[in-house]
């Protein structure tokens, strides 16, 4: 099939872009899980707009909702005012996702984008607590601006900042020193060493699974202990949802299963549902202590995205959804082993759980040679990890068997090829 031009893109726009390298063509229409270009290619989409499309290109019922509020003119942008569409998402997330998971939580919009709700959350553990370190973890992602760069563990992107960051600590993630290191005994005897004259954090930021950093899954007993310790400490628990949350793992807040509330939560990606920009950072009441206007930002009104994720978070209103999410995670998973199996000497290795899962290759480089190859076949897959050493899949969570399916027939005939 032809492929259409890049000629624009490759004259006009800045080096720095990447996703358009991974995926070689110009994109024009999207609906449900697939994609098709300017020359009529059709694509599976296991990327889902990194996390930002759970549920799906131009869902039809959030898209209903959209026009409907257009037609009649609703007010789209707002700074932080008063509106209808803000009244409507804030009663509807109290409702059908804080109440009945006997969660409290004050809401703030930070702005359009993940990174944001971060910084809010990094500003605001400096400021209740008055002291200025932030624990990261090894192979961490918190994104691009510069407080949350500081917490990222990925030595590429920090690279981009030009000078060294400050303010953070990084430690060892659950299993990144090996199966036998207690990675919270570490962190434990590190924040205890008063004698080293190192100062006690503000917080510890985590991610539940390092999306970015190889879906590396934290253990539930690890992050309890986590959230023990911190607790002990005096040190508040920022969890980083913005990739496992709004549904990725199953449930809505992806440290659920491990029954721990941190002190403050960053959301974002799905959480706008039609893929509009917006972000929440969840700050525990008694943390609320910012004075009106000492954190602001032109774009936390984004009205549109209220209207779409108000109507997204009606796939919330049953345990239906989750029970799905979890069953074509179960055919995921299995199709994974089915693969790692038949190709041993691939070293590949599954991970994750939900519909955020992929295979590690112990082969450098492999993984890009298989999602260079799904994509010549119609399947949109990215790699993950320090060394893109991981094929990873995210399908937008309302795939269908029959999508998911076929996706992963195009993976298994791909990682074939490779092997002989
Ligand atoms: N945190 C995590 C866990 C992420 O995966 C990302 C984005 N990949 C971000 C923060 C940053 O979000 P954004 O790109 O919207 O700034």
């Amino acid at each position: 099939p032809s492929k259409p031009s890049l000629h624009v893109f490759d004259t006009l726009e800045s080096e720095v872009r990447s996703y358009c390298r991974s995926f070689p063509t110009v994109f024009s229409r999207a609906k449900g899980y697939k994609l098709w270009d300017t020359a009529g290619n059709e694509y599976i989409d296991f990327f889902a707009g990194a996390g930002a499309l759970n549920y799906g290109h131009n869902n039809t019922a959030l898209k209903q909702k959209l026009v409907q509020y257009i037609q009649n003119d609703g007010v789209s942008h707002s700074l932080d005012m008063a509106t209808e569409a803000k009244e409507q998402f804030l009663e509807r997330f109290q409702k059908v996702i804080l109440q009945p998971r006997g969660l409290s939580y004050k809401v703030q919009f930070p702005g359009p984008t993940g990174a944001n709700s971060v910084e809010s959350a990094l500003k605001l553990a400096r400021k209740v607590t008055g002291r200025s370190t932030v624990v990261g973890f090894t192979n961490a992602f918190h994104g691009m601006t510069l407080g949350a760069l500081s917490v990222t563990g990925n030595k590429f992107k920090r690279r981009g900042a030009g000078v060294p960051l400050h303010h953070s600590v990084s430690m060892p993630y659950d299993g990144y020193l090996g199966s036998d290191v207690d990675t919270i005994t570490y962190l434990e005897s590190c924040i205890a060493d008063t004698g080293s004259g190192i100062s006690l954090p503000a917080a510890v930021i985590v991610e539940t699974i390092q999306g970015e950093g190889g879906i590396n899954e934290a253990s539930i007993g690890w992050l309890q202990r986590l959230e023990k310790l911190c607790k002990a400490s005096g040190i508040l628990l920022i969890v980083d949802d913005v990739q496992m949350g709004c549904g990725r793992t199953g449930t809505f807040f992806s440290f659920e299963q491990a029954g721990i509330k941190p002190d403050i939560i960053c959301l974002s990606k799905s959480i706008g549902g039609y893929g509009l920009p917006m972000a929440l950072t969840l700050i525990a009441p008694e943390l609320d202590i910012w004075e009106p206007g000492e954190h602001n930002g032109t774009f936390r009104g984004n009205n549109l995205a209220f209207i779409t994720a108000a109507e997204a978070l009606r796939y919330w209103e049953s345990e239906q959804f989750t029970n799905e999410i979890m069953a074509k995670g179960d055919i995921l998973r299995s199709k994974l082993l089915e693969i790692t199996k038949s190709f041993p000497e691939l070293q590949g290795e599954v991970r994750g759980r939900g519909l955020m899962q992929g295979i590690a290759f112990g082969i450098s480089g492999l993984a890009e040679r298989i999602c260079e190859r799904v994509f010549s076949k119609g399947l949109i897959m990215e790699t993950s990890g320090t060394d893109s050493e991981v094929a990873k899949i995210m399908p937008p969570l309302v795939i269908d068997e029959e999508g998911l399916r076929k996706g992963l027939d195009i993976l298994e005939q791909s990682v074939k090829e490779i092997a002989h």
